[in-house]
Protein backbone atom coordinates (compact mmCIF):
# COMPACT_ATOMS: atom_id res chain seq x y z
CA UNK A 1 0.00 0.00 0.00
CA UNK A 2 1.04 3.85 -0.67
CA UNK A 3 2.22 5.97 1.88
CA UNK A 4 -0.55 7.77 3.68
CA UNK A 5 0.25 11.18 4.78
CA UNK A 6 -0.93 13.85 6.19
CA UNK A 7 0.97 17.27 6.27
CA UNK A 8 0.10 20.60 7.98
CA UNK A 9 1.28 23.55 6.23
CA UNK A 10 1.88 26.55 9.03
CA UNK A 11 2.88 29.21 6.24
CA UNK A 12 3.85 32.43 7.81
CA UNK A 13 1.94 31.89 11.19
CA UNK A 14 2.16 31.06 14.97
CA UNK A 15 4.70 32.66 17.40
CA UNK A 16 7.61 30.69 18.38
CA UNK A 17 5.70 29.79 21.54
CA UNK A 18 2.28 28.77 19.59
CA UNK A 19 4.55 27.11 16.81
CA UNK A 20 6.07 24.45 20.01
CA UNK A 21 2.96 24.12 21.87
CA UNK A 22 0.97 23.22 19.21
CA UNK A 23 3.69 20.21 18.22
CA UNK A 24 4.15 19.34 22.19
CA UNK A 25 0.17 19.09 21.94
CA UNK A 26 0.27 17.00 19.00
CA UNK A 27 3.35 15.11 19.97
CA UNK A 28 1.81 13.75 23.10
CA UNK A 29 -1.70 13.31 21.92
CA UNK A 30 -3.70 10.40 22.02
CA UNK A 31 -2.11 7.91 19.90
CA UNK A 32 0.58 5.89 20.30
CA UNK A 33 2.23 5.95 17.04
CA UNK A 34 -0.09 7.10 14.25
CA UNK A 35 -0.33 4.74 11.36
CA UNK A 36 -0.20 7.66 8.69
CA UNK A 37 2.57 9.82 8.32
CA UNK A 38 2.67 13.54 9.83
CA UNK A 39 4.30 16.19 8.44
CA UNK A 40 4.55 19.39 9.95
CA UNK A 41 5.67 22.37 7.45
CA UNK A 42 7.05 25.10 9.08
CA UNK A 43 8.62 28.28 9.07
CA UNK A 44 12.36 28.31 8.48
CA UNK A 45 12.90 29.78 11.87
CA UNK A 46 11.07 26.90 13.72
CA UNK A 47 12.65 23.89 11.98
CA UNK A 48 15.79 22.87 14.53
CA UNK A 49 13.69 23.39 17.56
CA UNK A 50 10.75 21.14 15.94
CA UNK A 51 13.29 18.57 14.90
CA UNK A 52 14.09 18.15 18.91
CA UNK A 53 10.78 17.98 19.49
CA UNK A 54 9.14 15.56 17.68
CA UNK A 55 11.74 12.60 18.46
CA UNK A 56 9.68 10.89 20.83
CA UNK A 57 6.77 9.73 17.47
CA UNK A 58 8.56 8.21 14.81
CA UNK A 59 5.46 8.67 12.81
CA UNK A 60 6.86 12.87 12.44
CA UNK A 61 8.68 14.43 10.33
CA UNK A 62 9.54 18.05 10.16
CA UNK A 63 9.60 19.91 6.31
CA UNK A 64 10.52 23.47 5.01
CA UNK A 65 7.59 25.24 2.96
CA UNK A 66 10.30 26.53 0.55
CA UNK A 67 13.91 26.30 -0.75
CA UNK A 68 16.94 28.24 -2.81
CA UNK A 69 17.10 26.50 -6.14
CA UNK A 70 21.07 27.35 -5.64
CA UNK A 71 23.36 25.12 -3.55
CA UNK A 72 25.05 27.92 -1.87
CA UNK A 73 26.95 31.49 -1.98
CA UNK A 74 25.82 35.03 -2.62
CA UNK A 75 21.75 35.03 -2.42
CA UNK A 76 21.48 37.08 0.62
CA UNK A 77 18.35 36.06 2.57
CA UNK A 78 18.11 32.47 0.96
CA UNK A 79 17.88 29.18 2.79
CA UNK A 80 19.78 26.46 0.99
CA UNK A 81 18.75 22.55 1.10
CA UNK A 82 21.88 21.40 2.39
CA UNK A 83 21.12 23.89 5.37
CA UNK A 84 17.73 22.47 6.02
CA UNK A 85 19.13 18.86 5.73
CA UNK A 86 21.70 20.05 7.96
CA UNK A 87 19.53 20.44 10.97
CA UNK A 88 17.30 17.09 10.23
CA UNK A 89 14.64 18.78 7.97
CA UNK A 90 13.53 15.67 5.64
CA UNK A 91 10.79 17.39 3.10
CA UNK A 92 10.01 20.34 1.71
CA UNK A 93 7.13 21.84 -0.03
CA UNK A 94 8.02 23.22 -4.00
CA UNK A 95 5.82 24.29 -5.90
CA UNK A 96 2.81 25.93 -3.78
CA UNK A 97 0.06 27.65 -5.43
CA UNK A 98 1.46 30.78 -3.08
CA UNK A 99 4.71 30.97 -4.14
CA UNK A 100 4.02 30.83 -7.45
CA UNK A 101 1.44 33.31 -7.91
CA UNK A 102 2.98 36.02 -4.76
CA UNK A 103 6.40 35.26 -5.33
CA UNK A 104 6.64 34.91 -9.52
CA UNK A 105 8.10 31.12 -9.31
CA UNK A 106 7.80 29.85 -12.51
CA UNK A 107 7.78 25.92 -13.36
CA UNK A 108 11.81 26.41 -14.42
CA UNK A 109 12.69 27.54 -10.98
CA UNK A 110 10.72 24.98 -9.82
CA UNK A 111 12.06 22.37 -11.79
CA UNK A 112 15.29 23.66 -10.45
CA UNK A 113 14.27 23.66 -7.04
CA UNK A 114 12.98 19.56 -6.87
CA UNK A 115 16.80 19.07 -8.22
CA UNK A 116 18.70 20.98 -5.84
CA UNK A 117 16.22 19.40 -2.73
CA UNK A 118 16.76 16.04 -4.07
CA UNK A 119 20.69 16.49 -4.76
CA UNK A 120 20.73 17.28 -0.65
CA UNK A 121 18.71 14.24 0.31
CA UNK A 122 15.26 16.35 1.05
CA UNK A 123 12.02 14.93 -0.28
CA UNK A 124 10.08 17.33 -2.20
CA UNK A 125 6.03 17.46 -1.99
CA UNK A 126 5.26 19.07 -5.27
CA UNK A 127 2.02 21.11 -5.66
CA UNK A 128 0.16 21.66 -8.52
CA UNK A 129 -3.58 22.61 -9.34
CA UNK A 130 -5.36 24.58 -11.42
CA UNK A 131 -6.88 28.22 -10.52
CA UNK A 132 -10.54 29.28 -11.20
CA UNK A 133 -10.58 30.48 -14.65
CA UNK A 134 -8.93 27.33 -15.68
CA UNK A 135 -11.50 24.79 -14.18
CA UNK A 136 -14.33 27.02 -15.52
CA UNK A 137 -12.68 26.94 -19.05
CA UNK A 138 -12.62 23.08 -18.19
CA UNK A 139 -8.49 23.90 -18.69
CA UNK A 140 -7.89 22.06 -15.01
CA UNK A 141 -6.40 18.54 -17.07
CA UNK A 142 -4.31 20.65 -19.39
CA UNK A 143 -2.67 23.54 -16.70
CA UNK A 144 -1.93 20.46 -14.29
CA UNK A 145 -0.16 18.36 -16.73
CA UNK A 146 1.60 21.33 -18.13
CA UNK A 147 3.03 21.53 -14.42
CA UNK A 148 4.02 18.08 -14.24
CA UNK A 149 5.26 18.15 -17.38
CA UNK A 150 7.58 21.54 -16.87
CA UNK A 151 8.24 20.73 -13.18
CA UNK A 152 8.36 16.92 -11.47
CA UNK A 153 8.50 15.13 -15.06
CA UNK A 154 11.75 16.94 -15.41
CA UNK A 155 13.36 14.09 -12.76
CA UNK A 156 14.53 10.88 -14.02
CA UNK A 157 13.16 7.72 -12.72
CA UNK A 158 15.25 6.98 -9.76
CA UNK A 159 14.82 10.55 -8.41
CA UNK A 160 10.41 10.75 -9.36
CA UNK A 161 10.30 8.04 -7.41
CA UNK A 162 11.10 9.96 -3.64
CA UNK A 163 8.43 12.73 -4.64
CA UNK A 164 5.14 12.92 -3.09
CA UNK A 165 2.68 15.26 -5.21
CA UNK A 166 0.32 17.44 -4.16
CA UNK A 167 -2.88 18.39 -5.76
CA UNK A 168 -4.02 21.68 -4.63
CA UNK A 169 -6.67 23.58 -7.22
CA UNK A 170 -6.22 27.44 -6.00
CA UNK A 171 -9.59 27.70 -5.71
CA UNK A 172 -10.34 26.08 -2.82
CA UNK A 173 -6.68 27.05 -1.13
CA UNK A 174 -7.99 29.06 1.99
CA UNK A 175 -11.49 29.57 0.64
CA UNK A 176 -13.27 27.28 2.71
CA UNK A 177 -14.40 25.79 -0.75
CA UNK A 178 -13.50 22.41 -1.17
CA UNK A 179 -12.90 19.84 -4.30
CA UNK A 180 -15.88 17.75 -4.17
CA UNK A 181 -14.66 13.73 -3.45
CA UNK A 182 -15.48 13.36 -7.83
CA UNK A 183 -13.40 16.29 -8.58
CA UNK A 184 -10.38 15.36 -5.86
CA UNK A 185 -10.20 11.54 -7.21
CA UNK A 186 -10.77 12.67 -11.03
CA UNK A 187 -7.71 14.85 -10.79
CA UNK A 188 -5.50 12.10 -8.51
CA UNK A 189 -6.44 9.41 -11.30
CA UNK A 190 -5.46 11.43 -13.56
CA UNK A 191 -2.15 12.44 -12.54
CA UNK A 192 -1.47 8.63 -11.43
CA UNK A 193 -2.19 8.01 -15.29
CA UNK A 194 0.44 10.71 -16.19
CA UNK A 195 3.00 9.03 -14.01
CA UNK A 196 2.27 5.76 -15.99
CA UNK A 197 2.84 7.16 -19.14
CA UNK A 198 5.88 9.13 -18.63
CA UNK A 199 7.27 6.56 -16.04
CA UNK A 200 5.73 3.37 -15.21
CA UNK A 201 3.29 1.50 -13.83
CA UNK A 202 5.02 1.15 -10.63
CA UNK A 203 6.05 4.71 -9.92
CA UNK A 204 2.34 5.12 -10.74
CA UNK A 205 1.13 3.57 -8.08
CA UNK A 206 4.33 4.02 -5.51
CA UNK A 207 4.17 8.17 -5.68
CA UNK A 208 1.78 9.47 -2.88
CA UNK A 209 -0.83 12.04 -4.20
CA UNK A 210 -2.36 14.63 -1.39
CA UNK A 211 -5.09 16.82 -1.89
CA UNK A 212 -5.02 19.98 -0.27
CA UNK A 213 -7.85 23.05 -0.53
CA UNK A 214 -9.81 23.94 2.67
CA UNK A 215 -9.28 20.16 4.10
CA UNK A 216 -11.28 20.25 7.72
CA UNK A 217 -11.99 17.49 10.19
CA UNK A 218 -15.62 17.78 8.25
CA UNK A 219 -14.41 16.35 4.97
CA UNK A 220 -11.34 14.78 5.38
CA UNK A 221 -12.80 11.04 6.04
CA UNK A 222 -14.59 11.33 2.97
CA UNK A 223 -11.12 13.15 0.83
CA UNK A 224 -9.29 10.52 2.45
CA UNK A 225 -11.81 7.63 1.37
CA UNK A 226 -10.81 8.34 -2.31
CA UNK A 227 -8.98 5.53 -4.15
CA UNK A 228 -6.53 7.50 -5.57
CA UNK A 229 -6.02 10.37 -2.33
CA UNK A 230 -3.58 9.57 0.30
CA UNK A 231 -3.94 11.88 2.70
CA UNK A 232 -3.80 15.96 2.92
CA UNK A 233 -1.95 18.99 2.45
CA UNK A 234 -4.01 21.14 5.05
CA UNK A 235 -3.12 24.71 5.66
CA UNK A 236 -6.10 26.56 8.09
CA UNK A 237 -6.87 23.76 9.82
CA UNK A 238 -3.38 22.67 10.86
CA UNK A 239 -3.37 25.60 12.75
CA UNK A 240 -5.12 23.91 15.96
CA UNK A 241 -4.54 21.20 17.93
CA UNK A 242 -7.82 19.48 18.14
CA UNK A 243 -8.67 20.08 14.27
CA UNK A 244 -5.40 18.79 13.03
CA UNK A 245 -5.63 15.77 15.34
CA UNK A 246 -8.73 14.70 13.96
CA UNK A 247 -8.44 14.74 10.76
CA UNK A 248 -5.00 12.84 10.94
CA UNK A 249 -7.63 10.32 13.00
CA UNK A 250 -10.13 9.98 9.82
CA UNK A 251 -6.80 9.25 8.27
CA UNK A 252 -5.83 6.71 10.63
CA UNK A 253 -9.53 5.44 10.86
CA UNK A 254 -9.31 4.33 7.36
CA UNK A 255 -6.06 2.43 7.79
CA UNK A 256 -7.55 0.62 10.45
CA UNK A 257 -10.61 -0.45 8.68
CA UNK A 258 -8.77 -1.78 6.16
CA UNK A 259 -6.34 -3.66 7.80
C1 LIG B 1 -2.35 25.08 1.55
O1 LIG B 1 -1.99 26.22 1.61
O2 LIG B 1 -1.55 24.21 1.17
C2 LIG B 1 -3.74 24.77 1.90
C3 LIG B 1 -4.24 23.68 1.43
O3 LIG B 1 -4.41 25.70 2.66
P1 LIG B 1 -5.91 25.53 3.25
O4 LIG B 1 -6.00 24.15 3.85
O5 LIG B 1 -6.02 26.61 4.28
O6 LIG B 1 -6.84 25.68 2.11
Amino acid sequence: MRKKIIAANWKMNLTYTEAMTLTDTLVDSSFELSPAEVILAAPFVYLHDLVGRIQSQPSFSIAAQNCSSEEKGAFTGEISASMLVSIGTEFVIIGHSERRTIFGENDALIAKKLKVALANGLIPIFCCGEDLQQRNSNNHFNKVEEQLHNGLFSLDISLVSKCIIAYEPVWAIGTGVTASTDQAQEMHAFIRTKLKSKYNASIAELIPILYGGSVTSKNSAELFNCADVDGGLVGGASLKAVEFLSIIQSMNNLLIEKK
